[in-house]
């Protein structure tokens, strides 16, 4: 009996340890997206454009787009996302900006817009998306620039917070655990979306 409750003990933890592993941790804004999708790889392709301010994160918005996009390299999940970079702003469903500041501690903010009117997207889909990053935080903190901008992404593409993911609400959080780019579970929650 006692070795079975010892049995019965080791497989509870084993148990424990593994179900965060198979766990889903991406959320949505209640399954709301991109109206018009986020591309289709091989096929279309979506467009974002960086706005004159944002131009000293040029390399590090490429850079997690890089990952978005070559999904299949980076974590082995396959996803319809196409994007490339425009110089044509009304080509573009994901506009990124440099503002002073958005408000005490926070690196960035994503908005849902239906043309030129902002939209909830727990409520409803959205045809674009802007990205605001802070240069009074940035500046001071360059250690989060690129989990931010990863981050913001993947609020423009429907991805919610998720805790100890990419998608974490803290971006210092997710840098300390070593994310600064989509993996797996932000990618599951995109093929959720469009796929
Ligand atoms: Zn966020």
């Amino acid at each position: 009996m006692k070795r079975f409750v010892k049995k019965a003990l080791l497989l509870g933890i084993t148990f424990v340890f593994m179900t965060p592993i198979n766990a889903k941790a991406y959320t949505t804004f209640n399954g709301h997206k991109m109206s018009f999708g986020i591309g289709n790889y091989g096929n279309s392709t979506k467009f974002y454009w960086v706005d004159s301010s944002a131009n000293t994160y040029s390399t590090k918005i490429a850079n997690s787009f890089d990952r978005w996009i070559y999904s299949t390299k980076y974590a082995g999940i396959t996803t319809p996302i196409s994007y490339r970079k425009t110089t044509s702003k009304s080509a573009s469903t994901v506009d990124i900006y440099k503002v002073k500041s958005i408000g005490t501690g926070i690196v960035g903010q994503t908005m849902f817009f239906v043309n030129q009117t902002k939209v909830n997207p727990s409520v409803q889909n959205w045809y674009w998306s802007k990205i605001e990053l802070s240069e009074s935080l940035l500046s001071k903190f360059p250690q989060y620039q690129q989990v931010t901008i990863s981050h913001e992404i993947g609020h423009a593409f429907g991805l919610s917070h998720a805790a100890k993911q990419l998608m974490d609400p803290g971006a210092d959080l997710a840098y300390s655990i070593g994310i600064e780019f989509p993996r797996k579970d932000e990618f599951n929650g995109i093929n959720y979306l469009y796929k």
